[in-house]
């Protein structure tokens, strides 16, 4: 074995219940007097409430999908107003992206506190959109320096939702053991989310109420984020950026859908990677494990349901070409990723895109 591998520099906690607590202990150790809370409008209540044992000089509720540069200059400018000393994200991976973006040019310390699965706060990884194109980088300074996980924040999160953003997870996990910089420690981190996110998935649908599943999703959420920060966006995670960038399609309904089809194009290449993947699933095949787990949970089958044009199926071909990881297990052709996004277009059978 050979490899480099950069663990990142975070302290987490996990408990549910405690996220109120564990808020005042992280921005009393970043000796925080002027707290900016950035949480989106339906958020905005829990996030009060959560809040309630910090210095607030302003909460921020213009949070949108993708953040748009100039939702990310209003935010920023915001923060240089009220003379903020720490930025508290509450919610999903758009509110943490929108720290993330004023941290960017601020510097300012971040402390996450995610109310879905997305796992944005794991990552140095930050995303701005303008024009319809979205643009990524990583950079230390947009770090959250501590993440609190309280299953309790997510149990508002609708079942839906919280399977698509859990099958977002999944896909960190499944896209992180091909990706251009994964390693044998991304690898076992991913693996372990697929497990705990397989596992956590059909708990969450049986009883959204109950703790058990919304903690297992949380904590495969952050082993998949924790691997994919590490291992690098792989072809699935190029062409869902594509599509939401271009498209404005949902993050984790896009996510969710295409994730079977990149399985089955890429599998048959890395038969060892597809053992383990089955292995993980408990199941003869990593697209079998991955499919019976869809089923189980309802997941999301279709782009054309959450709002993706029939054009994009051709008009998104080069965009995604240019963006597919050079060392992809197969080849990326034009044909291929035509007959992908069809497929996921239209959601017929993913085994299509393995020929
Ligand atoms: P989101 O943050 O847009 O949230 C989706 C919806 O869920 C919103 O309407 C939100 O208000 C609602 N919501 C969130 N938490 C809730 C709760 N507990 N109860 C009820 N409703 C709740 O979506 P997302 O999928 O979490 O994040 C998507 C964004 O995150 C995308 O822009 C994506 O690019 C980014 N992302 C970035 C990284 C990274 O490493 N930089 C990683 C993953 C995702």
């Amino acid at each position: 074995m050979r490899f480099e591998h950069e663990t990142l520099p975070q302290r987490v906690h996990f408990a549910a219940g405690e996220a109120r607590a564990a808020i005042r202990s992280e921005v009393a150790r970043l000796a925080g007097s002027r707290v900016m809370v950035i949480a989106a409008p339906a958020e905005a209540d829990l996030a009060k409430s959560v809040a309630a044992d910090v210095p607030v000089v302003v909460h921020h509720d213009d949070v949108v999908m993708h953040v748009p540069v100039e939702t990310a200059q209003r935010a920023r400018r915001a923060a240089d107003d009220h003379g903020v000393d720490v930025l508290l994200c509450v919610g999903g991976g758009s509110t943490t992206g929108l720290a993330k973006a004023v941290a960017l040019t601020t510097g300012l310390p971040i402390v996450a506190v995610p109310t879905t699965y997305a796992g944005s706060e794991a990552t140095g990884v930050w995303g701005l959109t303008q024009d319809g194109a979205k643009t990524t980088g990583v950079d230390p300074r947009v770090l959250p320096r501590a993440i609190i996980y309280d299953a309790a924040l997510t149990l508002s999160l609708p079942v839906p939702l919280s399977v698509a953003s859990g099958l977002n997870a999944l896909a960190h996990c499944v896209d992180s053991m091909w990706a251009p910089h994964t390693d044998p420690l991304d690898q076992a981190l991913a693996l372990e989310g697929i497990r705990a996110l397989a596992a956590g998935l059909p708990d969450v649908v049986a009883d959204p109420a109950g703790l058990a599943g919304r903690e297992r999703l949380l904590y495969g959420a952050y082993l998949s984020a924790l691997a994919f920060s590490s291992a690098g966006s792989g072809l699935h995670h190029k062409i869902c950026h594509v599509l939401g960038g271009r498209y404005d399609v949902p993050h984790a309904q896009t996510h969710a859908v295409v994730l079977p089809y990149v399985l089955a194009f890429n599998s048959p290449a890395v038969p060892d990677v597809e053992h383990r993947i089955a292995d993980a699933f408990a199941a003869d095949s990593a697209l079998d494990g991955l499919q019976r787990l869809r089923r189980a949970v309802d997941a999301p089958t279709a782009l054309r349901d959450h709002g993706l044009p029939e054009y994009a199926v051709e008009d998104a071909v080069p965009a995604i070409l240019e963006a597919a990881p050079a060392d992809n297990p197969r080849p990326v052709t034009g044909a291929a990723v035509r007959r992908l996004l069809r497929a996921a277009w239209e959601g017929s059978d993913p085994a299509v895109t393995g020929k």
